[in-house]
């Protein structure tokens, strides 16, 4: 008997907008094959954990003492990996870091949305945007992406300059769908948006794509590039995302930021992850190559696969795509039912896991497509 079960979440006085929706629900099941919230399944390498192990055992020591608030340290070694990565140049005044690129995209829109304010995204894309879209009251305004799910720069365009959204999502690879968004494409968005263009890059380590990096110094008043640990660095469990534009971008988030939120811990792990950067990116190739193998056997057994440049497949159709979610899960995987009709998302896992799925998947393409 839980005390104050007797009421549910309609008794309270929820804010309206918040009423009958539903939270953020990828399942966290313990299934032999987890392939549904786009990780990278490779472990920690000893040497990493060991690093992180002494950085957080010598931070301990400071424990008694807030973090540094502005996490210099940090974001000097994120913006030194950055501009490794994609030879922009650049510095810890163009870096800022949270406790996942989830709360960066909150801060953004804290600082850019709010009442009276709107966001667009283009859908089906990460269902997070909406999610803080509401819960800091900006309008959430969804344009349809094409029937192949690549992006229409031409309806994006158009809709932009009809709604005049304060911000605009672009994901690059996008979730669920795969699809990189080119620059020229970006520049076009860039040049209708009046306001804040946000463009995820989560998934970008695993693309060729050129990041919209390069884009900063063309567009200072309105690029964020938001970037997270989670994926290819290895790193969810150590909550740690962050973004790239210019200066003013970092100033404007300041003062919406809780003071101290990445805790000393988060700080000393997320800097030693970094020093193995390259063992640990190393991973990002052979997940690439495993995507090309696992794209090929489900199209070879009959389904039909959207290309991806990332570490997932939205692949279908499926005549009930919840019912396939369940016959894979009955067979011990777990993937994603994202709630496009007739598709299911499969996030790229080792070779063994891989081979699971294909196994599962030629069952299933039997009763279910
Ligand atoms: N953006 C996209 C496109 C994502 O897919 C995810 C994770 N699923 C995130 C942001 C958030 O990741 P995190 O908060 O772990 O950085």
């Amino acid at each position: 008997n839980v005390p104050g079960s007797s009421i549910g979440v309609d008794a309270l006085p929820i804010r309206e907008s918040l009423r009958g929706k539903s939270a953020y629900g990828a399942p966290q099941l313990t299934v032999p094959v987890q392939l549904n919230t786009n990780e990278n399944p490779h472990p920690p390498t000893q040497a990493l954990v060991d690093d992180v192990a002494e950085s957080v055992r010598e931070a301990a020591r400071e424990l008694h003492r807030y973090p540094d608030r502005d996490a210099v340290a940090l974001r000097t070694d994120l913006a030194a990996y950055l501009a490794g990565q994609t030879s922009v140049p650049v510095t810890v005044d163009n870096v800022w870091a949270a406790n996942g690129s989830n709360e960066i995209l909150q801060q953004l829109l804290q600082a850019f949305g709010g009442p009276g304010r709107s966001a667009m995204g283009f859908v089906p894309s990460y269902s997070m945007h909406p999610i803080i879209a509401d819960g800091t009251q900006t309008d959430w305004l969804p344009i349809f992406r094409r029937a192949d799910f690549a992006l229409d720069v031409d309806a994006a365009v158009e809709a932009i300059r009809a709604r005049r959204p304060d911000v605009v999502f672009v994901t690059s690879p996008n979730n669920p769908t795969g699809h990189s968004v080119g620059i020229a494409e970006l520049r076009r968005v860039l040049d209708a948006a009046p306001g804040v263009v946000i463009v995820d890059e989560a998934y970008a380590e695993f693309s060729d794509a050129p990041s919209a990096l390069t884009l900063i110094d063309e567009y200072p008043s309105k690029i964020v590039v938001s970037r997270t640990m989670s994926k290819a660095f290895a790193f969810a469990g150590g909550r740690l995302g962050y973004l790239a534009a210019a200066p003013a971008f970092i100033e404007a988030l300041l003062l919406v930021r809780l003071p101290y939120h990445l805790s000393v811990v988060t700080q000393a792990a997320a800097r030693a992850a970094l020093r193995h950067a390259n063992e640990t990116l190393g991973s990002v190739h052979a997940l690439a190559t495993e995507r090309v193998r696992v794209s090929k056997a489900l199209e070879d057994t009959g389904f039909r696969v959207i290309p991806s440049d990332a570490n997932f497949i939205l692949f279908g159709e499926f005549t009930d795509s919840a019912h396939a979610w369940q016959a894979y899960l009955d067979r011990g995987v777990l993937i994603r039912d994202v709630g496009i009709p007739g598709y299911l998302r499969a996030t790229v896992g080792l070779a063994s896991e891989n081979d699971a799925f294909i196994v599962a998947s030629d069952a299933i393409a039997a009763t279910e497509l």
